[in-house]
């Protein structure tokens, strides 16, 4: 039988096959054979020793279209990244290192920021045009106001899309909220995964639409970015991209050269400051390889 890891716990994969529910799987002869270790949004191929008590075994992992080492799943199209605008304020720094991980292992990402009911428009405004001018689909939403849902789905729809932000942002509020219209069957899928309201503690996978899945992470508040180099920090910052090779000197670093048309961009408006000293900052603790 063909299913998909929707959760993994404590060396337990929970395996959902289209009609016949989640059965719980070890995966002893993979690690045996292939020696890669299964992750969620993996689609598997299983074999059922007890169909009465839904127990398998994973025997083969189906070729990955993606695969993400943070959060480590695998299959995804993109990322939703979730942060407030306000309560918790929202720490750009993290986002854009967030944006940074992300952009070196080619996830397109989606930024929402939510709970744009406790803030005026100019604030929430600012935060959109920041990263709209990067090139990043940016939706700002409130779960409590139910705004920004429908154009979430949008975005989501027919993909396989991984959550991720800070806790207390609304990543649960806003899942909720997607999960709405969930058919029946996926429903007794989540109650089998024990899906409450409490945080998620495991990545595990959720149906939106038929072909549409989100995949739930743990929250996060900090990242290591210690396996970039300094110097590819640059095309990790999509709007310096267009700049590189026109500044003065070649393999500009866009930090303290003269004739930089990265800095040029900045004091002109066209590049954010809040995004520049991002860069600077993580630029300097890439050279100091000092760990966050
Ligand atoms: P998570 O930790 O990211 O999953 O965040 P939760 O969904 O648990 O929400 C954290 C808190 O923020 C809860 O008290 C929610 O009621 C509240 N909250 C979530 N979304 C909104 C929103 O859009 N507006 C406001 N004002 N509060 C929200
Ligand atoms: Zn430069």
């Amino acid at each position: 039988m063909i299913g998909k890891i929707m959760k993994g716990i404590a060396g337990f994969y929970y395996v959902g096959v289209a009609e016949s529910g989640v059965y719980e799987c070890k995966a002893k002869g993979i690690f045996r054979k292939d020696k890669i270790k299964p992750l969620v949004g993996d689609d598997v191929e299983i074999e059922v020793l007890n169909e009465e008590e839904k127990l398998g075994n994973i025997v083969k992992i189906l070729p990955r279209r993606s695969e993400l080492i943070r959060p480590a799943v695998a299959n995804i199209d993109q990322a939703l990244v979730i942060f407030a605008a306000r309560e918790p304020k929202p720490n750009l720094s993290l986002l854009d290192r967030f944006l940074v991980i992300m952009e070196k292992q080619d996830v397109p990402v989606i930024i929402c920021f939510n709970k744009q009911d406790l803030c005026d428009e100019e604030e929430v405004g600012r935060l959109k045009e920041i990263y709209e001018a990067c090139g990043y689909p940016v939706v700002l939403a409130s779960a409590k106001q139910g705004e920004g849902i429908e154009e979430i789905k949008s975005l989501l729809r027919g993909k396989t899309t991984t959550v991720a932000g800070p806790s207390g942002v609304g990543k649960s509020s806003l899942t909720n909220l997607l999960q709405n219209e969930v058919q029946m069957e996926t429903g007794e899928i989540s109650k089998k995964l024990g899906r409450g309201r409490h945080t998620t503690r495991h990545s595990q996978i959720i149906q939106i639409e038929e072909d549409t899945w989100l995949y739930d992470t743990p929250g996060f508040t900090s990242f290591y970015v210690e396996e970039i180099e300094k110097e590819e920090l640059r095309f990790y910052f999509r709007e310096f991209f267009k700049y590189e090779g026109t500044c003065r000197f070649q393999g500009c670093t866009h930090t303290h050269e003269p004739g930089c048309m990265v800095k040029n961009a900045l004091e002109e408006g066209k590049i954010s400051k809040e995004r520049y000293e991002n860069y600077l900052e993580l630029y300097g603790e890439l050279k100091e390889k000092r760990r966050y």
